[in-house]
């Protein structure tokens, strides 16, 4: 669930001292993903990229550890969070763990995060690596895929340095943050986060009742 609060009470940024943000460097248009492409376009995260009035940092973490194009790779035995604390894995595919690269990979993604002193990062859900609101549970090549409720390893270790996480599919957050960054956006009071969608409450009903 994101932090609205938070995205209420950013600073108005200006070209002069734009707001920095850090990106999921697929979202940025970068071919970073898994399969060399870039996960496909986005339009609520490209459109951050036409305002002078913010400063992108683009990172790519599963990049960073594995290159690409790479295989896929998701969460086992719990969330991001749980990787971090040695209590769940990171999988290939294939079944190589990949866990501690893919915790350098979240080092690395804070560290450039602190080092641009970035005051917001819009991460691609759903990633093992940037997930935010929701991530697959366990293999999603499973027959029965499924998905839960956490964030991504990398993620995970943006959170608990006190970064503000949000995902491309955070629609009310981003329509916070247009208004933001372009004094002139029209905001749409019906736009919903990724956690109000019908989907989510439906799915994941059990856990959020
Ligand atoms: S690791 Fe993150 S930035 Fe890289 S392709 Fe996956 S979602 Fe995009």
């Amino acid at each position: 669930m994101t932090d609205r609060s938070y995205l209420q009470q950013l600073r108005t940024p200006t070209a002069a001292d734009p707001l920095r943000i850090l990106m999921s460097a697929c979202l940025a248009g970068v071919t970073c993903g898994f399969d060399g492409t870039a996960n496909g376009e986005y339009p609520s995260a490209l459109k951050i990229l036409q305002y002078n009035t913010v400063r992108v940092t683009r990172f790519c973490p599963e990049d960073f550890s594995f290159g690409s194009p790479r295989e896929m790779c998701d969460i086992h035995g719990g969330d991001g969070f749980a990787v971090l604390d040695g209590k769940a894995k990171v999988l290939s595919d294939s079944g190589v763990d990949w866990s501690a690269g893919m915790i350098a990979a979240a080092e690395e993604m804070t560290a450039v995060a602190l080092r641009n002193n970035v005051e917001l990062a819009v991460l691609m859900d759903v990633s093992a690596a940037c997930g935010s609101q929701v991530i697959y549970e366990g293999n999603r090549f499973a027959p029965e895929k499924k998905y839960q409720i956490g964030a991504g390893v990398c993620a995970a270790l943006l959170m608990r340095k006190g970064i503000k996480v949000i995902s491309q599919r955070d629609y009310a957050s981003l329509e916070l943050l247009y208004a933001k960054i372009d004094p002139a956006h029209q905001m749409k009071q019906d736009a919903k986060d990724h956690h109000e969608i019908d989907w989510y409450k439906s799915y994941f009903a059990a856990q959020i009742s």
